[in-house]
């Protein structure tokens, strides 16, 4: 039995439970290619062009499962609702059953439901539907597939939130061998700042042009939401004086409030989709912190016309900016300290460089 993932959006955060809950019942998870542009292409294709560009990618994937993978049974949840009254948006709740008007191929949709805010909706239920399809339907087994699932999500989870990139802690955690840190996290940056957004957007190397990396070649560390613990995020919840009405503004709303006021970093990067509805809603409150704080946001909007030369651009521009800005930090302590002791004392100096 073999069922396809599509590589997109709940996939970057919740891949290494779906697998191990599978793979306990016998059924091969068969994941869709990396994006490339063919991916974002033909996905666009299937939908009106004011689709936000996640949605569009994830058609895409479903395409490249059935017509590249022969896969012909795809799992497209629909999360309407993550606890009580914390909905997602319009798009992920009804993502099967766009993919059910849009995609015109032959193939079963497995399409199981969470919605916490319906009383009799618990996370077994939404299992049972999700394997009921392939005639399984024994409850004591599907518990211990969902104690399996778990124990990969959690190593997944601590790894990721050690540092470790996300392609490594899916592998590690699948691979059942976890791994702490990595070199990156030793090392001192000259500048350091939180890049916030969704997985589907941040960890798609096509949807976020490997802004990681392009950052770490300036000389820029990255914190992300996942190197916060979930009482860090709810703290930074009250920052941004908010509470939680969209399900998957969480990472970047807590993470935001988190690093608006924190020491670590210099400024704030978030990504954002074109036309996503709740993260202009966000981003809007975001920004408005963020200048009562006195803290740098850059944000990045991208949609599949979005071209490489101007994102480096402005990358580039705010990392200059936020050195520019240390640097005379740094200048106006050293003077008052000298005008204060009429000396600089050489380990200050050293310290500040
Ligand atoms: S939250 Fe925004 S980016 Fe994500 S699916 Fe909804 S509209 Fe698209």
């Amino acid at each position: 039995m073999k069922i396809g993932i599509p590589r997109a959006m709940n996939y970057y955060n919740y891949h290494p439970f779906w697998h191990g809950f599978f793979t306990y019942l016998g059924i091969e998870p068969v994941l869709s290619s990396k994006t490339t542009k063919k991916t974002v292409s033909l996905g666009s294709e299937l939908v009106v062009p004011e689709t936000c560009l996640p949605v569009k990618i994830f058609m895409g994937h479903v395409l490249d499962l059935i017509d590249n993978k022969k896969i012909d049974v795809i799992f497209v949840p629909s999360h309407q609702s993550i606890a009580p009254k914390i909905y997602n948006c319009s798009k992920i709740r009804g993502l099967p059953d766009l993919v059910r008007n849009v995609v015109k191929k032959n193939f079963l949709l497995i399409e199981p439901t969470l919605d916490k805010s319906e009383k009799s909706q618990g996370l077994y239920e939404y299992l049972y539907e999700s394997v009921a399809p392939f005639g399984i339907t024994d409850k004591k087994l599907i518990k211990k597939a969902s104690k399996a699932g778990w124990e990969l999500q959690n190593r997944f989870n601590e790894m990721m939130n050690s540092g470790v990139m996300l392609d490594e802690a899916l592998e590690y955690a699948i691979k059942g061998h976890p791994q702490k840190n990595n070199a990156k996290n030793e090392k001192k940056y000259p500048v350091n700042v939180a890049v916030l957004s969704h997985g589907y957007n941040l960890y798609d190397d096509k949807v976020s042009m490997k802004i990681f990396k392009k950052l770490e070649k300036l000389g820029v560390k990255s914190y992300i939401a996942e190197n916060l613990t979930m009482d860090e995020m709810k703290k930074g919840f009250m920052v941004l004086n908010t509470h939680l009405y969209w399900a998957n503004e969480y990472e970047m709303t807590g993470a935001a409030g988190c690093y608006l006021v924190d020491n670590k970093t210099d400024g704030i990067i978030t990504l954002t989709s074109f036309g996503c509805g709740p993260d202009s809603i966000m981003i809007e409150r975001i920004t408005r912190f963020a200048k009562r704080h006195n803290k740098p946001l850059l944000n990045l909007t991208v949609d599949e016309h979005t071209g490489e030369a101007g994102f480096i651009t402005r990358l580039e521009a705010f990392t200059d900016m936020l050195l520019r800005r240390k640097r005379q930090k740094v200048i106006k302590s050293l003077s008052k300290q000298f005008a204060e002791t009429g000396e600089i004392k050489e380990e200050d100096l050293i310290k500040q460089l």
